[in-house]
Protein backbone atom coordinates (compact mmCIF):
# COMPACT_ATOMS: atom_id res chain seq x y z
CA UNK A 1 0.00 0.00 0.00
CA UNK A 2 1.22 3.04 -0.62
CA UNK A 3 1.64 6.22 1.73
CA UNK A 4 1.47 9.91 1.63
CA UNK A 5 5.29 10.54 0.79
CA UNK A 6 7.38 12.83 2.85
CA UNK A 7 6.86 15.56 1.11
CA UNK A 8 3.55 15.68 0.92
CA UNK A 9 3.44 14.96 4.73
CA UNK A 10 5.96 18.19 5.26
CA UNK A 11 3.79 20.08 2.36
CA UNK A 12 0.84 19.06 4.54
CA UNK A 13 2.01 20.23 7.94
CA UNK A 14 3.68 23.45 6.95
CA UNK A 15 0.57 24.64 5.61
CA UNK A 16 -1.71 23.59 8.02
CA UNK A 17 0.56 25.33 10.33
CA UNK A 18 0.67 28.71 8.17
CA UNK A 19 -2.59 29.06 8.19
CA UNK A 20 -2.86 28.54 11.87
CA UNK A 21 -0.71 31.07 12.23
CA UNK A 22 -2.61 33.45 10.19
CA UNK A 23 -5.65 33.33 12.43
CA UNK A 24 -7.69 31.93 9.66
CA UNK A 25 -9.10 28.87 12.17
CA UNK A 26 -10.25 31.19 14.66
CA UNK A 27 -13.07 33.23 13.54
CA UNK A 28 -16.63 31.46 14.34
CA UNK A 29 -17.62 31.94 10.85
CA UNK A 30 -14.50 29.80 9.61
CA UNK A 31 -15.58 27.48 12.56
CA UNK A 32 -19.31 27.14 11.51
CA UNK A 33 -18.58 27.15 7.64
CA UNK A 34 -16.58 23.63 8.06
CA UNK A 35 -18.94 22.03 10.53
CA UNK A 36 -21.68 22.80 8.03
CA UNK A 37 -19.33 21.27 5.32
CA UNK A 38 -18.57 18.19 7.33
CA UNK A 39 -22.49 17.32 7.72
CA UNK A 40 -22.97 18.22 3.69
CA UNK A 41 -19.76 16.03 3.27
CA UNK A 42 -21.31 12.99 4.84
CA UNK A 43 -24.64 13.50 3.57
CA UNK A 44 -23.74 13.54 0.01
CA UNK A 45 -21.45 10.29 0.20
CA UNK A 46 -23.80 8.31 2.57
CA UNK A 47 -23.87 5.28 -0.13
CA UNK A 48 -20.06 5.64 -0.99
CA UNK A 49 -19.64 5.45 2.96
CA UNK A 50 -21.68 2.36 3.13
CA UNK A 51 -19.96 0.65 0.32
CA UNK A 52 -16.54 1.16 1.31
CA UNK A 53 -17.50 0.06 5.35
CA UNK A 54 -19.15 -3.33 3.57
CA UNK A 55 -15.40 -3.22 1.23
CA UNK A 56 -13.58 -2.83 4.45
CA UNK A 57 -15.52 -4.74 7.00
CA UNK A 58 -18.80 -6.41 5.41
CA UNK A 59 -20.34 -4.17 7.56
CA UNK A 60 -24.12 -3.96 7.29
CA UNK A 61 -25.20 -0.34 5.99
CA UNK A 62 -27.70 -0.39 9.37
CA UNK A 63 -24.40 -0.87 11.00
CA UNK A 64 -22.99 2.38 9.00
CA UNK A 65 -25.76 4.42 9.37
CA UNK A 66 -26.10 4.56 12.96
CA UNK A 67 -22.00 5.51 13.63
CA UNK A 68 -20.34 6.23 10.82
CA UNK A 69 -23.09 8.73 9.59
CA UNK A 70 -26.01 9.81 10.87
CA UNK A 71 -23.82 9.22 14.36
CA UNK A 72 -21.79 12.04 13.26
CA UNK A 73 -24.04 13.95 11.44
CA UNK A 74 -25.92 14.44 14.93
CA UNK A 75 -22.50 15.20 16.67
CA UNK A 76 -21.81 17.83 13.73
CA UNK A 77 -25.22 19.53 14.41
CA UNK A 78 -24.39 19.96 17.94
CA UNK A 79 -21.23 21.49 17.54
CA UNK A 80 -22.75 23.97 15.66
CA UNK A 81 -25.78 24.39 18.53
CA UNK A 82 -23.45 24.65 21.33
CA UNK A 83 -20.62 26.36 19.71
CA UNK A 84 -21.55 29.94 20.98
CA UNK A 85 -21.23 29.19 24.61
CA UNK A 86 -19.23 26.44 24.01
CA UNK A 87 -16.57 29.40 22.70
CA UNK A 88 -17.41 32.40 24.93
CA UNK A 89 -15.07 33.33 27.77
CA UNK A 90 -16.03 32.18 31.37
CA UNK A 91 -16.23 35.36 33.93
CA UNK A 92 -14.64 33.65 37.01
CA UNK A 93 -15.59 34.70 40.26
CA UNK A 94 -17.45 38.27 39.98
CA UNK A 95 -18.09 38.75 42.97
CA UNK A 96 -13.90 39.60 43.91
CA UNK A 97 -13.64 42.96 43.52
CA UNK A 98 -10.38 41.72 41.60
CA UNK A 99 -11.85 40.02 39.30
CA UNK A 100 -14.29 42.56 38.48
CA UNK A 101 -12.44 45.36 38.46
CA UNK A 102 -9.36 43.71 36.47
CA UNK A 103 -12.71 42.07 34.40
CA UNK A 104 -10.80 38.69 34.81
CA UNK A 105 -11.93 36.40 32.20
CA UNK A 106 -11.23 32.86 30.93
CA UNK A 107 -10.72 32.63 26.85
CA UNK A 108 -11.41 29.42 25.45
CA UNK A 109 -8.36 29.58 22.46
CA UNK A 110 -7.43 26.65 20.22
CA UNK A 111 -4.20 25.01 21.53
CA UNK A 112 -3.25 25.40 18.24
CA UNK A 113 -2.32 22.41 15.01
CA UNK A 114 -3.71 19.38 16.09
CA UNK A 115 -3.43 15.26 14.72
CA UNK A 116 -5.99 13.05 14.59
CA UNK A 117 -5.11 9.06 14.14
CA UNK A 118 -7.68 6.77 13.58
CA UNK A 119 -9.05 2.90 14.25
CA UNK A 120 -10.58 0.79 11.86
CA UNK A 121 -13.39 -0.89 13.03
CA UNK A 122 -15.33 2.71 13.13
CA UNK A 123 -13.52 4.43 10.43
CA UNK A 124 -14.77 7.43 9.94
CA UNK A 125 -16.78 8.32 12.85
CA UNK A 126 -13.22 7.98 14.73
CA UNK A 127 -11.80 10.75 12.54
CA UNK A 128 -14.60 12.91 11.92
CA UNK A 129 -15.92 12.65 15.42
CA UNK A 130 -12.59 14.16 16.71
CA UNK A 131 -12.46 16.21 14.07
CA UNK A 132 -15.45 18.38 15.29
CA UNK A 133 -13.77 19.24 17.97
CA UNK A 134 -11.00 20.17 16.77
CA UNK A 135 -12.31 22.53 13.89
CA UNK A 136 -14.94 23.95 17.28
CA UNK A 137 -12.52 25.21 18.82
CA UNK A 138 -10.20 26.70 15.81
CA UNK A 139 -7.65 24.42 15.27
CA UNK A 140 -6.23 23.69 12.14
CA UNK A 141 -5.66 19.60 11.66
CA UNK A 142 -4.36 16.62 10.07
CA UNK A 143 -6.29 13.51 9.53
CA UNK A 144 -4.73 9.93 9.97
CA UNK A 145 -7.35 7.27 8.85
CA UNK A 146 -6.26 3.83 9.53
CA UNK A 147 -4.42 1.76 6.79
CA UNK A 148 -6.00 -1.35 8.10
CA UNK A 149 -9.53 -0.21 6.10
CA UNK A 150 -8.23 1.14 2.75
CA UNK A 151 -11.28 1.48 1.00
CA UNK A 152 -12.31 3.72 3.96
CA UNK A 153 -8.77 5.43 4.00
CA UNK A 154 -8.92 5.98 0.01
CA UNK A 155 -12.91 7.62 0.64
CA UNK A 156 -11.71 9.93 2.95
CA UNK A 157 -8.45 10.84 1.19
CA UNK A 158 -10.95 11.80 -1.48
CA UNK A 159 -13.60 13.52 -0.17
CA UNK A 160 -11.91 15.41 2.34
CA UNK A 161 -10.34 17.67 0.07
CA UNK A 162 -13.63 18.32 -1.78
CA UNK A 163 -15.82 19.63 1.18
CA UNK A 164 -13.27 21.59 3.48
CA UNK A 165 -10.54 23.90 3.32
CA UNK A 166 -7.41 22.69 2.67
CA UNK A 167 -5.08 25.14 3.67
CA UNK A 168 -6.03 24.37 7.73
CA UNK A 169 -7.22 20.64 6.95
CA UNK A 170 -5.48 17.77 5.81
CA UNK A 171 -5.63 14.49 5.13
CA UNK A 172 -2.19 11.94 5.41
CA UNK A 173 -1.72 8.31 4.57
CA UNK A 174 1.06 6.69 7.36
CA UNK A 175 1.42 3.35 8.21
CA UNK A 176 3.21 2.38 11.90
CA UNK A 177 6.74 2.40 10.07
CA UNK A 178 5.33 6.14 8.35
CA UNK A 179 3.85 7.15 11.70
CA UNK A 180 7.43 8.33 12.63
CA UNK A 181 8.24 10.74 10.47
CA UNK A 182 4.96 12.34 11.21
CA UNK A 183 5.02 12.13 15.06
CA UNK A 184 8.10 13.79 14.79
CA UNK A 185 6.65 17.46 13.32
CA UNK A 186 5.23 20.00 16.21
CA UNK A 187 1.85 19.14 17.05
CA UNK A 188 0.00 21.39 19.80
CA UNK A 189 -2.57 18.45 20.06
CA UNK A 190 -2.81 14.53 19.25
CA UNK A 191 -5.95 12.91 19.59
CA UNK A 192 -5.31 9.03 19.12
CA UNK A 193 -7.97 6.30 18.72
CA UNK A 194 -6.12 2.70 18.92
CA UNK A 195 -4.86 -0.03 21.24
CA UNK A 196 -2.72 0.40 24.75
CA UNK A 197 0.34 -0.85 22.88
CA UNK A 198 0.15 1.89 20.21
CA UNK A 199 -1.13 3.94 22.64
CA UNK A 200 2.06 4.27 24.82
CA UNK A 201 4.28 5.17 21.74
CA UNK A 202 2.27 8.15 20.96
CA UNK A 203 2.20 9.10 24.54
CA UNK A 204 6.10 8.83 24.74
CA UNK A 205 6.53 10.81 21.56
CA UNK A 206 3.87 13.46 22.33
CA UNK A 207 5.51 13.97 25.63
CA UNK A 208 9.08 14.45 24.16
CA UNK A 209 7.63 17.66 22.66
CA UNK A 210 5.44 18.13 25.83
CA UNK A 211 2.48 17.74 23.46
CA UNK A 212 -0.85 17.10 25.18
CA UNK A 213 -2.94 13.92 24.35
CA UNK A 214 -5.86 11.95 24.37
CA UNK A 215 -5.84 8.65 24.17
CA UNK A 216 -9.03 6.70 23.02
CA UNK A 217 -7.98 2.99 23.71
CA UNK A 218 -9.34 0.02 24.63
CA UNK A 219 -9.53 -2.63 27.26
CA UNK A 220 -11.26 -5.74 28.26
CA UNK A 221 -14.73 -4.42 29.12
CA UNK A 222 -17.07 -7.06 31.23
CA UNK A 223 -20.61 -8.12 31.57
CA UNK A 224 -21.25 -9.43 34.86
CA UNK A 225 -24.62 -10.88 34.96
CA UNK A 226 -25.67 -11.18 38.69
CA UNK A 227 -27.90 -13.43 39.81
CA UNK A 228 -30.36 -10.74 40.29
CA UNK A 229 -30.62 -9.93 36.53
CA UNK A 230 -33.33 -10.29 33.88
CA UNK A 231 -31.11 -13.37 32.48
CA UNK A 232 -33.19 -13.26 29.00
CA UNK A 233 -32.80 -9.92 28.42
CA UNK A 234 -29.01 -10.20 29.60
CA UNK A 235 -28.26 -12.56 27.64
CA UNK A 236 -30.15 -11.15 24.24
CA UNK A 237 -28.35 -7.57 24.82
CA UNK A 238 -24.92 -9.14 25.29
CA UNK A 239 -25.57 -11.22 21.91
CA UNK A 240 -26.50 -7.98 20.59
CA UNK A 241 -22.97 -6.40 21.65
CA UNK A 242 -21.20 -9.38 20.86
CA UNK A 243 -22.66 -9.75 17.23
CA UNK A 244 -22.26 -6.13 16.20
CA UNK A 245 -19.23 -5.41 13.89
CA UNK A 246 -18.40 -9.13 14.67
CA UNK A 247 -17.22 -8.15 18.88
CA UNK A 248 -14.26 -5.40 16.66
CA UNK A 249 -16.20 -2.91 19.07
CA UNK A 250 -13.45 -0.61 21.99
CA UNK A 251 -16.58 -0.27 24.45
CA UNK A 252 -17.91 -4.37 23.50
CA UNK A 253 -18.14 -7.06 26.19
CA UNK A 254 -15.21 -8.46 26.02
CA UNK A 255 -15.97 -11.50 28.50
CA UNK A 256 -18.91 -12.56 30.31
CA UNK A 257 -19.14 -13.14 34.35
CA UNK A 258 -22.05 -15.08 35.15
CA UNK A 259 -23.14 -16.26 38.64
CA UNK A 260 -23.06 -20.48 38.95
CA UNK A 261 -26.92 -20.25 40.24
CA UNK A 262 -28.22 -18.38 36.98
CA UNK A 263 -25.91 -19.63 34.20
CA UNK A 264 -27.52 -22.18 32.31
CA UNK A 265 -30.81 -20.08 31.78
CA UNK A 266 -28.15 -17.42 30.65
CA UNK A 267 -26.29 -19.64 28.07
CA UNK A 268 -29.54 -20.91 26.73
CA UNK A 269 -30.71 -17.74 26.09
CA UNK A 270 -27.55 -16.44 24.94
CA UNK A 271 -27.68 -19.36 22.18
CA UNK A 272 -31.46 -18.58 21.13
CA UNK A 273 -30.47 -14.68 20.50
CA UNK A 274 -27.68 -15.49 18.40
CA UNK A 275 -29.75 -18.16 16.10
CA UNK A 276 -32.12 -15.76 15.83
CA UNK A 277 -29.64 -12.77 14.94
CA UNK A 278 -27.49 -14.44 12.80
CA UNK A 279 -30.08 -17.29 11.60
CA UNK A 280 -27.64 -20.41 10.24
CA UNK A 281 -30.04 -21.78 7.30
CA UNK A 282 -28.67 -19.86 4.80
CA UNK A 283 -24.68 -19.83 6.08
CA UNK A 284 -22.98 -16.59 6.61
CA UNK A 285 -25.84 -13.66 7.12
CA UNK A 286 -25.06 -11.08 5.12
CA UNK A 287 -24.90 -8.31 7.54
CA UNK A 288 -22.43 -9.87 9.71
CA UNK A 289 -18.94 -8.46 9.49
CA UNK A 290 -15.41 -9.39 8.78
CA UNK A 291 -12.50 -9.88 10.87
CA UNK A 292 -10.26 -6.88 9.67
CA UNK A 293 -7.65 -9.05 8.70
CA UNK A 294 -6.28 -12.01 8.31
CA UNK A 295 -3.64 -11.07 10.91
CA UNK A 296 -6.12 -10.49 13.69
CA UNK A 297 -8.18 -13.72 12.45
CA UNK A 298 -5.16 -15.68 13.35
CA UNK A 299 -4.54 -13.94 16.44
CA UNK A 300 -7.78 -14.84 17.67
CA UNK A 301 -8.10 -18.43 16.00
CA UNK A 302 -4.47 -18.79 18.42
CA UNK A 303 -6.10 -18.04 21.20
CA UNK A 304 -8.86 -20.18 20.75
CA UNK A 305 -6.75 -23.22 20.03
CA UNK A 306 -5.26 -22.53 23.52
CA UNK A 307 -7.94 -21.99 25.72
CA UNK A 308 -9.16 -24.69 28.18
CA UNK A 309 -12.72 -23.74 27.88
CA UNK A 310 -14.92 -25.72 25.68
CA UNK A 311 -16.99 -24.32 22.54
CA UNK A 312 -20.18 -24.36 23.18
CA UNK A 313 -21.68 -22.19 20.35
CA UNK A 314 -20.44 -20.88 17.23
CA UNK A 315 -16.41 -21.88 16.33
CA UNK A 316 -17.60 -21.90 12.59
CA UNK A 317 -14.62 -19.91 11.15
CA UNK A 318 -13.22 -19.16 7.15
CA UNK A 319 -9.46 -17.52 6.95
CA UNK A 320 -9.69 -16.77 3.49
CA UNK A 321 -12.89 -14.88 3.93
CA UNK A 322 -12.04 -13.68 7.26
CA UNK A 323 -15.56 -15.29 8.76
CA UNK A 324 -15.92 -16.26 12.40
CA UNK A 325 -18.72 -16.67 13.80
CA UNK A 326 -19.68 -15.71 17.14
CA UNK A 327 -18.10 -18.31 19.67
CA UNK A 328 -19.31 -18.69 23.13
CA UNK A 329 -16.28 -20.36 25.57
CA UNK A 330 -17.82 -21.99 28.60
CA UNK A 331 -15.97 -22.76 31.79
CA UNK A 332 -12.78 -20.24 31.31
CA UNK A 333 -10.63 -19.44 34.01
CA UNK A 334 -9.26 -16.27 34.80
CA UNK A 335 -5.44 -17.82 33.86
CA UNK A 336 -7.06 -18.75 30.08
CA UNK A 337 -5.50 -17.84 26.84
CA UNK A 338 -9.09 -16.11 26.50
CA UNK A 339 -8.23 -13.66 28.96
CA UNK A 340 -4.71 -12.47 28.66
CA UNK A 341 -5.58 -9.95 25.75
CA UNK A 342 -8.64 -7.54 24.53
CA UNK A 343 -9.78 -9.73 22.08
CA UNK A 344 -11.67 -7.48 19.91
CA UNK A 345 -13.39 -9.78 18.05
CA UNK A 346 -16.88 -12.65 18.27
CA UNK A 347 -15.36 -14.68 20.86
CA UNK A 348 -16.97 -14.28 24.12
CA UNK A 349 -15.71 -16.30 26.93
CA UNK A 350 -18.12 -17.15 30.16
CA UNK A 351 -16.28 -17.26 33.88
CA UNK A 352 -18.18 -18.61 36.48
CA UNK A 353 -18.35 -15.62 39.20
CA UNK A 354 -20.16 -14.46 41.38
CA UNK A 355 -20.91 -10.44 41.50
CA UNK A 356 -18.75 -10.29 44.04
CA UNK A 357 -16.19 -12.21 42.64
CA UNK A 358 -16.47 -10.50 39.52
CA UNK A 359 -15.81 -6.88 40.92
CA UNK A 360 -12.94 -7.53 42.75
CA UNK A 361 -11.36 -9.48 39.50
CA UNK A 362 -12.39 -6.36 37.62
CA UNK A 363 -10.44 -3.84 40.50
CA UNK A 364 -7.73 -5.60 40.41
CA UNK A 365 -6.76 -5.43 36.60
CA UNK A 366 -6.35 -2.19 34.59
CA UNK A 367 -9.44 -0.19 34.13
CA UNK A 368 -11.55 -1.08 30.94
CA UNK A 369 -13.27 1.41 29.22
CA UNK A 370 -16.75 -0.22 29.63
CA UNK A 371 -18.78 -2.37 32.32
CA UNK A 372 -21.68 -3.85 32.18
CA UNK A 373 -23.41 -4.23 35.27
CA UNK A 374 -26.84 -6.78 34.89
CA UNK A 375 -28.93 -6.68 37.86
CA UNK A 376 -32.14 -4.82 39.63
CA UNK A 377 -30.28 -4.97 42.77
CA UNK A 378 -29.53 -1.40 43.75
CA UNK A 379 -27.01 -2.73 46.88
CA UNK A 380 -25.33 -4.25 43.51
CA UNK A 381 -25.08 -1.24 41.27
CA UNK A 382 -23.52 0.44 43.75
CA UNK A 383 -20.93 -2.34 44.82
CA UNK A 384 -19.89 -2.08 41.35
CA UNK A 385 -19.57 1.51 40.76
CA UNK A 386 -17.93 1.73 44.09
CA UNK A 387 -15.24 -0.98 43.96
CA UNK A 388 -13.93 -0.71 40.17
CA UNK A 389 -13.55 1.96 37.73
CA UNK A 390 -13.82 2.51 34.15
CA UNK A 391 -14.71 4.57 31.10
CA UNK A 392 -17.86 4.13 31.63
CA UNK A 393 -20.75 1.99 32.70
CA UNK A 394 -24.16 0.83 31.34
CA UNK A 395 -26.29 -1.11 33.82
CA UNK A 396 -28.71 -3.67 32.03
CA UNK A 397 -27.83 -3.43 28.47
CA UNK A 398 -24.80 -2.76 26.50
CA UNK A 399 -22.67 0.12 24.84
CA UNK A 400 -25.54 2.74 25.50
CA UNK A 401 -23.56 5.21 27.82
CA UNK A 402 -21.64 5.75 24.49
CA UNK A 403 -24.12 5.11 21.85
CA UNK A 404 -27.11 6.83 23.57
CA UNK A 405 -26.50 9.06 26.60
CA UNK A 406 -26.33 12.56 25.00
CA UNK A 407 -24.24 15.37 26.16
CA UNK A 408 -22.39 13.11 28.04
CA UNK A 409 -18.63 12.47 27.77
CA UNK A 410 -16.95 9.53 26.46
CA UNK A 411 -13.24 7.98 27.38
CA UNK A 412 -11.21 5.65 29.04
CA UNK A 413 -9.66 5.93 32.40
CA UNK A 414 -5.74 4.41 33.16
CA UNK A 415 -5.51 1.51 30.92
CA UNK A 416 -7.92 2.49 28.70
CA UNK A 417 -7.19 5.96 27.80
CA UNK A 418 -7.05 9.54 29.27
CA UNK A 419 -8.98 12.76 28.25
CA UNK A 420 -12.69 12.13 26.66
CA UNK A 421 -14.82 13.73 23.75
CA UNK A 422 -18.41 13.64 22.14
CA UNK A 423 -19.68 17.45 22.05
CA UNK A 424 -18.34 20.04 24.25
CA UNK A 425 -16.10 17.33 25.89
CA UNK A 426 -14.12 17.19 22.38
CA UNK A 427 -13.96 20.80 21.98
CA UNK A 428 -12.59 20.94 25.35
CA UNK A 429 -9.35 18.41 24.60
CA UNK A 430 -8.41 21.05 21.84
CA UNK A 431 -8.75 24.02 23.99
CA UNK A 432 -6.55 26.25 25.98
CA UNK A 433 -7.81 27.67 28.52
CA UNK A 434 -6.27 31.28 29.31
CA UNK A 435 -6.66 33.42 31.77
CA UNK A 436 -6.75 37.11 31.21
CA UNK A 437 -7.07 40.39 33.45
CA UNK A 438 -6.55 43.84 32.83
CA UNK A 439 -5.56 46.03 35.47
CA UNK A 440 -6.91 49.30 35.69
CA UNK A 441 -4.13 52.17 36.39
CA UNK A 442 -6.36 53.46 39.46
CA UNK A 443 -5.71 50.17 40.91
CA UNK A 444 -2.11 51.11 42.40
CA UNK A 445 -3.88 52.54 45.23
CA UNK A 446 -5.25 49.28 46.12
CA UNK A 447 -1.84 47.25 45.87
CA UNK A 448 0.77 49.25 46.72
CA UNK A 449 1.93 47.21 49.47
CA UNK A 450 3.20 44.57 46.87
CA UNK A 451 6.63 46.68 46.39
CA UNK A 452 9.82 46.53 47.92
CA UNK A 453 11.30 47.53 50.47
CA UNK A 454 8.95 44.78 52.14
CA UNK A 455 7.98 46.19 55.76
CA UNK A 456 5.51 44.51 58.35
CA UNK A 457 2.47 46.55 57.82
CA UNK A 458 2.78 45.82 53.78
CA UNK A 459 3.07 41.98 54.68
CA UNK A 460 0.25 42.16 56.90
CA UNK A 461 -2.21 44.08 53.98
CA UNK A 462 -0.76 41.45 51.15
CA UNK A 463 -1.71 38.80 53.62
CA UNK A 464 -5.67 40.49 53.74
CA UNK A 465 -5.78 41.22 49.76
CA UNK A 466 -4.75 37.54 49.15
CA UNK A 467 -6.69 35.65 51.87
CA UNK A 468 -7.85 37.72 54.50
CA UNK A 469 -9.23 34.59 56.99
CA UNK A 470 -7.99 34.36 60.27
CA UNK A 471 -10.58 32.22 61.79
CA UNK A 472 -11.86 28.54 60.04
CA UNK A 473 -14.34 26.70 61.00
CA UNK A 474 -12.76 23.67 61.34
CA UNK A 475 -10.01 22.56 64.11
CA UNK A 476 -6.46 20.85 63.62
CA UNK A 477 -7.45 17.64 63.42
CA UNK A 478 -9.84 18.43 60.67
CA UNK A 479 -13.44 18.51 62.54
CA UNK A 480 -15.52 21.24 62.60
CA UNK A 481 -15.84 23.44 64.96
CA UNK A 482 -18.18 26.32 66.41
CA UNK A 483 -21.36 26.37 68.60
CA UNK A 484 -23.96 23.93 66.37
CA UNK A 485 -20.70 21.14 65.78
CA UNK A 486 -20.07 21.23 69.69
CA UNK A 487 -23.94 21.09 70.45
CA UNK A 488 -24.22 18.30 67.60
CA UNK A 489 -21.16 16.31 69.01
CA UNK A 490 -22.30 16.64 72.37
CA UNK A 491 -25.99 15.14 71.62
CA UNK A 492 -25.46 12.71 69.17
P1 LIG B 1 -3.75 0.34 16.48
O1 LIG B 1 -3.25 0.90 17.76
O2 LIG B 1 -3.02 -0.78 15.87
O3 LIG B 1 -3.81 1.48 15.36
C1 LIG B 1 -4.43 2.73 15.58
C2 LIG B 1 -3.75 3.79 14.72
O4 LIG B 1 -2.37 3.86 15.10
C3 LIG B 1 -3.78 3.49 13.22
O5 LIG B 1 -4.10 4.66 12.53
C4 LIG B 1 -2.37 3.02 12.92
O6 LIG B 1 -1.94 3.39 11.64
C5 LIG B 1 -1.54 3.75 13.96
N1 LIG B 1 -0.35 2.97 14.36
C6 LIG B 1 -0.20 1.63 14.34
N2 LIG B 1 1.03 1.28 14.78
C7 LIG B 1 1.66 2.45 15.08
C8 LIG B 1 2.95 2.76 15.58
N3 LIG B 1 3.84 1.83 15.86
N4 LIG B 1 3.25 4.07 15.78
C9 LIG B 1 2.36 5.04 15.54
N5 LIG B 1 1.13 4.80 15.05
C10 LIG B 1 0.78 3.52 14.83
O7 LIG B 1 -5.27 -0.02 16.76
P2 LIG B 1 -6.30 -0.66 15.75
O8 LIG B 1 -5.95 -2.06 15.51
O9 LIG B 1 -6.49 0.25 14.59
O10 LIG B 1 -7.64 -0.58 16.60
C11 LIG B 1 -7.97 -1.53 17.59
C12 LIG B 1 -7.73 -0.98 18.97
O11 LIG B 1 -8.28 0.31 19.09
C13 LIG B 1 -8.41 -1.82 20.03
O12 LIG B 1 -7.57 -1.90 21.13
C14 LIG B 1 -9.64 -1.00 20.38
O13 LIG B 1 -10.15 -1.24 21.65
C15 LIG B 1 -9.12 0.38 20.23
N6 LIG B 1 -10.19 1.32 19.96
C16 LIG B 1 -10.53 2.23 20.89
C17 LIG B 1 -11.58 3.09 20.66
C18 LIG B 1 -12.00 4.12 21.68
O14 LIG B 1 -12.80 4.97 21.33
N7 LIG B 1 -11.53 4.07 22.90
C19 LIG B 1 -12.27 3.03 19.47
C20 LIG B 1 -11.89 2.09 18.54
C21 LIG B 1 -10.85 1.22 18.78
Amino acid sequence: MEFSSTAFVDDAHSTVSQTFATQKTKPLSWRIEQLRKTWWMLEDNKERIAEALFRDLNKHKHESLSFDMSGIQAACLEALDGLSEWTADDRPNRTDAFNFFGGARVRKEPKGVALVISAWNFPFMELFEPMLGAIAAGCSVILKPSELAPASQELIEEIVPLYLDQTAIRVVTAGPKEMDYLLEKHWDHIFFTGSTVVGKIIYAKAAAQLTTVTLELGGRGPAIVSANADIDLAAKRIAWAKVLNAGQVCIGVNHVFVDPSVKPQFLSALAKYLDQFLPQTDGRPPYYSRVVSERNFNRLEGLLEKTSGKVIYGGDRDVKTCYFAPTVVDGVLPSDSLMTEELFGPILPILDMTLDEAVSYTASHDHPLAIYGFTSSEAEKQKILNETSSGGVTFNDCLLHMAAAKGAPFGGVGGSGTGAYHGIYGFKEFTHLRTVVTVPGWFEMLVKFRYMPYTDSNAAAMVKFTGPVTKVPFDRNGQTTGLWARLWSTFF
